[in-house]
């Protein structure tokens, strides 16, 4: 009798046989305002640590410096500096455990030698204050890639989300030049279409998507349409899935936007809750009121996550999708992937789908790397 595979298995040591990243994690927020550390603090609402990543056959990815945009009115640069800042202290902290890595090559050694390899990413442009003077300082402390918006356009990019969907202005076409220059990858999820169109023509090097599903199965206008996908694949960019449920299936996102009145009163309620007590209204007590209403609606299967992957991969090749997974900035992903330890069934499922180990080594990590290595390798030249 012919023997049943058991993917989950295979899919761990797959994993540790190569290397394995995340695109994106919104982690440090909580380094610098739960006084909440990588190693040992209890994981809480969050969905990646050491421990998980561990369980997970997680090597390392992006922590994101990302200022929000109501709370650091001002201050954009100053709260980015002190997320930064924040990573580079879990790092001295737990040397062991963690390391920051600025090279494809230094993200190799860290798995190498059991440490996660944690690369530094900003998120939204309004952190650089229109200033290429920030863009270097953050570059020059560790940061290899930039997402040009948050869901709220910047005066030189346009984003999907609220503030304007334009293109990018001469300045912004001067950003994205001197990211080539430095080496740090550009990275266009959030941004507007216009402004995809525009990154796509602008940047010299290869360009990223960190945390966009594939608006072909879910229609947020986050995710990306099959022919954006396929022209950044065509200048050697990359896809790299997110998990949260309200970009994966167009069922749960509508359930999720009619809730939005209620939602948002309920976050109002708690804010000044808080304001009364004068305690700080933290993004993590925002988020576990999120998830109490994420947690109403009816999950997603983890087989969706797995068609986006799946899609991807047959439009744009093993070579051009990665994991942007956005944990610890999003309220619910799917049924099963409740935090970092539950990856390996991301890769069991593939593997169950026909997509072999050589297809997925790529997706896994490699990449990252390669884009990485290609930013590296452009700034040389
Ligand atoms: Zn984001």
């Amino acid at each position: 009798m012919k023997q049943m595979r058991n993917f989950l298995e295979e899919a761990k040591a797959l994993h540790d046989s190569g290397i394995v990243l995340d695109g994106h994690a919104d982690t440090p927020q909580r380094f610098v305002d739960e006084d909440w550390n990588w190693v040992g603090s209890p994981l809480g609402m969050g969905q990646l640590s050491a421990e998980t990543a561990n369980e997970g056959h997680l090597h390392g990815g992006f922590l994101i410096a990302w200022p929000e945009p109501d709370a650091w009115t001002g201050k954009f640069a100053e709260r980015t500096r002190t997320l930064i800042a924040g990573i580079h202290q879990q790092a001295a902290k737990q040397p062991e455990a963690i390391t920051i890595c600025i090279t494809a090559e230094e993200v190799r050694n860290a798995k190498h030698n059991g440490q996660y390899a944690a690369l530094i990413g900003i998120e939204g442009g309004h952190a650089i204050e229109n200033s290429l003077d920030n863009l270097r300082e953050f570059h020059s402390n560790g940061a290899r890639y930039m997402t040009l918006t948050w869901a709220n356009a910047n005066d030189w990019c346009g984003s999907s989300g609220f503030g304007g969907d334009g293109g990018l202005t001469a300045f912004g076409r001067n950003v994205v030049r001197e990211m080539n220059r430095l080496g740090m990858l550009v990275d266009v999820s959030h941004v507007s279409d216009a402004a995809f169109h525009d990154v796509l023509e602008t940047s010299w090097a290869p360009i990223i998507a960190s945390h966009s599903s594939s608006r072909h199965i879910c229609q947020a206008a986050r995710n990306l349409t099959d022919n954006m996908a396929r022209r950044l694949a065509a200048k050697g960019g990359i896809v790299m899935v997110n998990f949260f449920a309200g970009f994966l299936s167009d069922a749960w996102r509508e359930a999720w936007n009619a809730m939005k009145p209620e939602r948002n009163a309920a976050l109002d309620k708690a804010r000044e809750q808080f304001r009364a007590q004068g305690k700080p209204f933290l993004f993590f007590d925002e988020l576990a009121i999120e998830r109490e209403f994420a947690r109403r609606i009816p999950p997603v299967p983890l087989s969706v996550l797995v068609d986006h992957f799946d899609h991807l991969l047959r439009v744009i090749g093993p070579k051009h999708v990665g994991i942007g997974s956005d944990f610890d900035g999003i309220s619910l992903s799917v049924e099963g992937m409740e935090t970092a330890a539950d990856l390996p069934k991301l890769t069991a499922a593939l593997l169950e789908r026909g997509w072999s180990a050589d297809d997925l080594r790529g997706l896994l990590g490699e990449n990252l790397l390669r884009v990485l290595k290609q930013a590296e390798d452009f700034a040389a030249a």
